[in-house]
């Protein structure tokens, strides 16, 4: 049986941060494929205007270039609205209904979790994994949801630091990789 990662966020930029629970999540599930999926509009922040589903992806993708066990899935953007998770494992589901699905979750989402939409159907489609972030607290996993902690390499960055930080015309990388901040400083993004 394949086993197929599924990291759902903003990405609004992909950063270093996203790139290590990427190879954490790939290392200690055994994951065959790992899927980026940027959000077309996230639930949990209805209130943000993301940049451009077009930016977010081209970075995403830059970011990527070379890997082959890992890869961008714009399956939300092209859904449009707002993404809720049961629709993209529904979606993974049936394209590889044989797989074994992991879904990665910040640390910060899982006491949540009981309130994601179709949230019991949810938690029979894929076992989710927590990442750990820097400062977060060990969270359990709230039933009927089944799943794990990452180990993973904790990086204390985050997209709105990014940001912050082309705004006030900082040094992005090597918290973004070299080829992302070349693209958020020729499209002027951020500022
Ligand atoms: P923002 O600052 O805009 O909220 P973010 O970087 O925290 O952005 P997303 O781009 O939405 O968040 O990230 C997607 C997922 O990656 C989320 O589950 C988030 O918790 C997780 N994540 C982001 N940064 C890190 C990090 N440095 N370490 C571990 N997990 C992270």
């Amino acid at each position: 049986m394949k086993s197929i990662g599924l990291f759902g966020g903003s990405f609004d930029p992909i950063h270093t941060g996203h790139l290590l629970v990427a190879q954490s999540a790939i290392e200690e599930l055994k994951l065959d494929r790992l899927f980026l999926i940027p959000a077309a509009r996230s639930p949990f922040k209805l209130d943000l205007q993301p940049s451009s589903a077009e930016n977010r992806l081209a970075m995403l993708r830059l970011a990527l270039v070379g890997r082959t066990n890992c890869e961008v899935d714009d399956v939300e953007i092209q859904r449009g609205g707002t993404s809720f998770t049961i629709d993209t494992v529904r979606y993974f589901n049936q394209r590889f209904p044989e797989a074994k699905l992991y879904y990665l979750i910040g640390a910060d989402n899982v006491a949540g979790l009981t309130k994601w939409r179709s949230a019991d159907e949810l938690s029979k489609l894929a076992e989710f994994v927590v990442i750990p972030r820097p400062g977060e607290a060990h969270v359990p996993i709230p039933p009927p949801f089944q799943g794990r902690h990452l180990g993973g390499f904790p990086f204390g960055v985050s997209a709105s630091q990014i940001r912050e930080r082309a705004k006030s015309g900082l040094p992005l990388e090597p918290l973004v990789p070299p080829p992302v901040a070349e693209f958020v400083r020729n499209n002027r993004l951020y500022t």
